[in-house]
């Protein structure tokens, strides 16, 4: 098969940011988010695409970027109960992965849930458990608006998410066994098995986040499978995915490209989840 659909992020991405724009129009102030972020090349990127998306769209921000050598833990705390504390900041994103001496379900349950933009505090994460959540994992719902803007509805499919982290894999599955789809997460143990590339094979709907390049081999990909790499890599100064991507999207009906296809997207569902948590505190 090749009749493939390579799913374009970023048009998608801007399809939101119309609507997102049209909402802010409509309010008689505006958001502010709270960024966290680290000074490592990927957090330094991330940081820039958050600040200059929500500068285009008159969000706000407030913004402190930290050594991760010689950070501590009640500096992190400290920072965040200012945060939690004053009324003119709506979101609070930290950066993650956090450095090591950070322990980040301490950050995540210091954060005020009503701030909270990745959806990580103990109760937001409860929430998403029952199928209630406002705001949530931006990734995971990047995942899933990218899934929806294919208008595939994935009752019934098999649905394999490979990575279980709490900030991707975790809350992807969930959101798919949301909207009924026999969803199987994949790991580590999954990988030692053996028993990757069967689950992987009879996949409809594929999410992938483990950070390790093109580990998901083409060959693998059911044909006509919806294929979402979460994944980004850098090798040889480029950057890739997950998925081997060239061989991939011969087998798959839609596929994301890395880059210009999740990352897009998550950054714009930060911004949704910033004026969804200004909603929430202006009642
Ligand atoms: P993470 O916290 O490191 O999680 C990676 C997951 O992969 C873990 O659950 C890990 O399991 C699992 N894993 C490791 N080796 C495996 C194997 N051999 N087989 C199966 N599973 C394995 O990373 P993350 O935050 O979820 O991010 C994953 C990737 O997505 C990274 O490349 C990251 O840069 C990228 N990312 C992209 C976006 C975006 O917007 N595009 C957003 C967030 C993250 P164990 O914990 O059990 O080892």
């Amino acid at each position: 098969m090749s009749a493939h659909t390579v799913l374009d992020g970023k048009a998608i991405a801007q399809r939101i940011n119309e609507a997102l724009r049209r909402e802010l129009a409509s309010f008689a102030s505006r958001p502010t988010l709270a960024i966290l972020s680290f000074k490592t090349p990927a957090s330094v990127l991330y940081r820039n695409a958050q600040a200059q998306l929500a500068t285009a769209l008159g969000i706000r921000t407030t913004e402190v970027a930290y050594e991760p050598a010689t950070i501590t833990q009640p500096q992190v705390e400290a920072l965040i109960q200012t945060w939690n504390a004053d009324p003119a900041i709506h979101g609070i994103f930290v950066h993650q992965p956090m450095p090591p001496q950070i322990d980040p379900q301490r950050i995540s349950a210091a954060i005020d849930p009503r701030k909270d933009i990745e959806g990580i505090h103990p109760q937001n994460s409860a929430r998403r458990f029952f199928a209630k959540a406002r705001i949530g994992s931006c990734t995971a719902l990047a995942v899933m608006e990218l899934i929806e803007a294919i208008g595939e509805d994935v009752t019934g499919k098999e649905a394999v998410v490979v990575g279980h982290s709490e900030i991707v894999g975790r809350p992807v599955g969930m959101l798919l066994l949301d909207k009924l789809a026999t969803t199987t997460i994949c790991h580590v143990g999954t990988d030692q098995a053996g028993r990757l590339e069967d689950h992987v094979r009879r996949a409809d709907v594929l999410v992938v986040a483990v950070g390790r390049p093109r580990f998901i081999k083409g060959a693998w990909i059911k044909p006509g499978a919806t294929v979402i790499d979460v994944g980004i890599n850098v090798v040889d100064g480029h950057v890739v995915g997950d998925v081997e991507f060239e061989a991939a999207k011969e087998r798959a009906k839609y596929i994301t490209p890395v880059p210009g296809g999740v990352g897009p997207v998550t950054v714009m569902m930060v911004m949704k989840n910033t004026v969804e948590a200004f909603k929430l505190q202006q009642g």
